[in-house]
């Protein structure tokens, strides 16, 4: 069945080290701070049910998601516990809030208003915008906060604000992010001082657990680390905490052929042997989340714990490796592009930086039609490639 389920490109989800990134990241935490593990853009391409799912079986009872229809989702695979949308929903979907029993974001105090026309009661963290300038109320704008506070529709379950520059530990970004969290729990005073109950508060994401941990929060919101990675290469390798990623991203060795001294392979005639040489094809592309900016020896894959050099330009379904010095390789083998073979990796850190972009980039573009499987040691080992 599981060989079945793997067809032409798979990625291979290790749940043990889901749960262990989990509980190294609780133990950074103080107690009385619950992990909101986000599992947005289908949990940074993991597969959001599968990885929900994984988490609601070790306790965790708060996700936020992007939105509603994430979140909806969710719902419908049978996910308990809060689901928070961290983005725009609008107006007309404001039924799938109630339907599917989500939390809402209030993205500013004109938000508030659209959201307490609704008529109904609906459930909502307020976001509050300490410095990043992206969504939320201003943290200065302390009587538009209250105002929202006063909505009778509006049941107020949290309130949190979005550092950033917490990945980054020099000054002058220390100190922005220190005067972030100073302005945000002086509007937390301010509504205390007001006389209202003061909502579950949160600040962090995966950089302000691992920088700024000592917080005094309800929640964490934490997506890459919990993931096993950092946004750089350079991060997860300096990273004091032991993560360890979940994600292998796989595909199957569709063809292996002779290419001629001087022939050449692929769109546009990119690649020309420069020598007799093997090469494979593979049955994956840019459409199942292979970067294209790997073409043409900006990358490679593992076969056979050997590094196989990416030939020519990734096409949206498949793409060419050189397995000159991979005599073995038959039709059908499997190909890793992201994980271990043998005793070669390739991280999605290392493919994140060889396409100039960030980790998140290079997991959440992970295509729909790529099968999620979830393994754990065991059938690792059975399995191993
Ligand atoms: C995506 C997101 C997070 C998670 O960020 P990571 O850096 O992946 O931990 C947290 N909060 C907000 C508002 C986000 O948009």
């Amino acid at each position: 069945m599981l060989a079945s389920a793997m067809g032409r490109a798979w990625i291979e989800l290790n749940m043990d080290n889901l749960r262990h990134n989990y509980g190294v990241l609780r133990k950074l935490l103080p107690d009385t701070c619950q992990i909101m593990p986000a599992v947005k853009a289908n949990a940074y391409g993991h597969g959001a049910v599968p990885i929900a799912r994984e988490l609601n079986a070790i306790g965790v009872r708060a996700f936020c998601t992007a939105s509603v229809q994430e979140g909806a989702e969710l719902r419908s695979s049978g996910i308990v516990g809060e689901i928070l949308i961290l983005g725009y929903t609008h107006p007309e979907d404001f039924c799938l809030l109630r339907k599917y029993r989500l939390t809402q974001t209030v993205l500013d105090a004109e938000y508030a208003g659209a959201l307490e026309g609704f008529g109904e009661k609906i459930h909502v963290h307020i976001a509050i915008d300490t410095g990043m300038h992206r969504l939320g109320e201003r943290s200065e704008n302390i009587e538009n906060i209250l105002k929202i506070f006063q909505c009778k529709n509006l049941i107020i379950d949290g309130m949190y604000t979005h550092l950033c520059a917490s990945d980054i530990m020099e000054e002058p970004y220390i100190d922005y992010t220190r005067k972030q969290i100073r302005a945000f729990y002086k509007v937390a005073e301010r509504i205390k001082a007001e006389g209202y109950r003061c909502p579950k508060l949160h600040i962090q994401s995966s950089y302000g657990v691992l920088n700024y941990r000592n917080l005094n929060c309800d929640y964490a919101r934490t997506g890459i680390a919990l993931y096993g990675l950092l946004s750089t290469r350079e991060d997860t390798e300096n990273c004091a905490a032991d993560l360890l990623p979940v994600l292998s991203l796989k595909a199957r060795v569709s063809a292996v052929k002779e290419l001629k001294a001087g022939e050449a392979a692929g769109y546009g005639l990119q690649f020309v042997a420069p020598h007799d040489m093997k090469i494979a094809l593979l049955s994956i592309g840019y459409a199942d989340g292979v970067p294209r900016s790997l073409s043409c020896g900006g990358g490679n894959v593992l076969i056979a714990g050997r590094k196989a050099p990416i030939i020519g330009r990734i096409c949206m379904d498949q793409m060419t490796v050189d397995v000159t010095g991979i005599p073995e390789v038959r039709q059908n083998d499997i190909a890793v592009i992201i994980g271990s073979s043998g005793d070669e990796k390739i991280s999605a850190g290392e493919i994140a930086e060889q396409a100039d972009t960030i980790t998140n980039e290079v997991l959440s573009r992970m295509g729909v039609r790529v099968n999620r499987i979830c393994v754990s040691e065991n059938q690792l080992k059975s399995q191993a490639v």
